[in-house]
């Protein structure tokens, strides 16, 4: 385990109208993280460091929900040896939109873009 991505568990409505509201505030980043159909993990004004780890296309952690004491929790595991300095990563696993987000992580196996 390296660390569980903290935030406000909030449903599908309420996601919504923060994501506009967001916009509209200039937040360009999104930190909502989706735990299942209607559950979604805000870590825009409240969260920890999880929030900043980058997605790639070939990562070195992987993330995973699970339920502890019946509430659904995201955390993020290594799949692997993570050296000194070395950045951690995960795959964001978006799910596929028309409107691309272009993906920066430069590695050979990179799909292009995140969703
Ligand atoms: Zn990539």
């Amino acid at each position: 385990m390296v660390i569980e991505y903290v935030g406000q568990n909030i449903r599908q409505v309420v996601a919504d109208m923060r994501e506009k509201r967001y916009a509209q505030e200039g937040i360009g980043s999104s930190y909502l993280f989706r735990v299942d159909h209607d559950t979604i993990i805000d870590a825009t004004k409240c969260g920890n460091l999880a929030r900043f780890i980058n997605h790639c296309c070939t990562p070195n952690c992987y993330a995973k929900v699970i339920t502890i004491e019946a509430q659904k929790k995201i955390v993020i595991y290594s799949k692997q040896a993570i050296g000194v300095n070395e950045e951690i990563t995960y795959d964001y696993k978006f799910p596929i939109e028309d409107t691309k987000i272009p993906c920066l992580c430069r590695t050979e196996s990179c799909r292009g873009t995140l969703n």
